[in-house]
């Protein structure tokens, strides 16, 4: 209560911009993540991995607008590129000059995509996936993960969303290689496609066992299943995706988020004898329109970061940056024998406070959201913009020296409250 209350005594404007926005905006919201206790804070302008709240507060931004902020604030590279596309007319209603290469960059980064479409989100990425899936197998289930988020109309978490569309859902539990299995085969008749994350990411970063994906990987061959990768966040941990890291490649994969340079953006790709039923000139192709899939500011700016600025060793560095890290904060952890782990992989982690090991999302269960919450205040008030849930997601411009600040925070968090 105490950190609640500096927290609304240091932030007026913020609070008077929530207030006013309740009078439009139900909850003076757009997207639900963005919500928390006692009020979010309204977020000004950003700058490398620092962003500027309204009431003039400069932070560490660990959000990363949930993984999307890969490239950190106004990178000069990109922002470039976008004033240049936008001198040139953006909404041009034809092919630009700009998706074929992005689309070739894509193709020749990612071992899994022969073929990529662009659209305009994660959520329809994943759909267009889905949906695809079904019309080339003529199946109709598909098997998800409990915990698992694929979209706002694809959210598994907590027993799943009532506005979840209405696809038929079967819900296996993450890692458990032997349900999984039997789940496939029992119903393989009708089984159109397996999403997955690589990395269970929204649902707290929970890595996946090492024989967990090669095993979906050789049921989905034997019975004809599509089995597709949701990369809309993992695809930043590895220059090649994360799949290009594991070395297994799935027949679809869904992306997302970074990759459109901060513009919205979404993409589906993989198997060209998949992709190619897309292609307009064949005799009964699959329409996917969309007025905004290649629209001119995500291309521009998409390519720009994808092809400049997410160089091989940018990538390396980022990921080695989080391994050390995550490292260091469980140390920090043991060290003041608290009942938490941080979980994950390169620039995504997770902090939660649970005893035990986690394997699986079920084992999240029992954690306890008061320390988290509390966390979370703290550790805003100490300068660093991190996520409710526990999130942490580097940027390209977090350095060595944000990194330890952000340690020492952790470090005196921990003992201020260890009681
Ligand atoms: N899939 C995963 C794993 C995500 O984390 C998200 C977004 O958080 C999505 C899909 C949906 O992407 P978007 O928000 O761009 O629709």
């Amino acid at each position: 209560n105490d950190a609640r209350q500096r927290f609304v005594d240091r932030n007026p404007k913020s609070l008077a911009r929530h207030i006013d926005a309740k009078q439009s905006l139900p909850g003076g919201n757009t997207r639900t993540i963005l919500w928390y206790n006692p009020f979010p804070l309204t977020l000004v302008s950003g700058n490398g991995c620092y962003v500027t709240d309204f009431d003039g507060h400069q932070y560490v931004d660990l959000l990363s607008e949930y993984t999307a902020g890969l490239y950190g604030h106004s990178d000069p590279t990109i922002a470039e590129a976008m004033i240049d596309a936008i001198r040139e007319g953006v909404m041009l209603g034809g092919p630009n000059r700009y998706e074929a290469h992005l689309g070739a960059a894509i193709v020749d980064r990612f071992p899994a995509i022969e073929r990529v479409r662009f659209c305009n989100s994660g959520t329809e990425a994943n759909i267009m996936a889905l949906a695809a899936a079904r019309a080339v197998t003529g199946r109709t289930k598909i098997l998800a993960f409990k915990e698992s988020y694929h979209g706002g109309v694809m959210c598994f978490a907590n027993g799943g969303s009532p506005l979840n569309l209405p696809f038929p859902f079967l819900l296996a539990d993450y890692n458990d290689e032997v349900g999984v299995e039997k789940m496939m085969r029992e119903h393989a008749d009708d089984l159109a496609a397996v999403i997955l994350e690589p990395m269970l990411g929204a649902g707290g970063c929970i890595v996946a066992k090492p024989n967990f994906l090669p095993r979906l990987r050789g049921l989905a061959d034997e019975l004809g299943v599509i089995l597709i990768f949701d990369e809309v966040q993992t695809s930043r941990l590895g220059y090649r995706a994360l799949h290009g890291e594991l070395g297994i490649l799935p027949d679809m994969v869904a992306l997302g988020k970074y990759i459109g340079g901060g513009a919205s953006f979404g993409a589906f790709g993989g198997k060209a004898s998949i992709m190619d039923r897309f292609d307009p000139a064949r005799v009964n192709s699959f329409s996917h329109g969309g007025t905004f899939n290649n629209n001119v500011l995500s291309m521009a700016a998409g390519l720009a970061g994808f092809t400049k600025v997410l160089t091989e060793e940018a990538s390396r560095r980022v990921n080695a940056i989080g391994d050390w890290l995550r490292s260091e904060t469980n140390t920090a952890l043991e060290r003041h024998a608290v009942a938490a782990v941080v979980l994950g992989r390169g620039s995504l982690m997770n902090l939660h406070f649970v005893d035990g090991v986690v394997e699986t999302p079920a084992q999240l269960k029992e954690r306890d959201v008061r320390w988290l919450e509390l966390w979370h205040v703290e550790m805003v008030l100490r300068g660093f913009y991190v996520a409710p849930r526990g999130l942490v997601a580097l940027s390209l411009p977090f350095g060595e020296n944000e990194a330890e600040r952000f340690l020492a925070a952790f470090d005196d968090f921990l003992a201020v409250h260890r009681s």
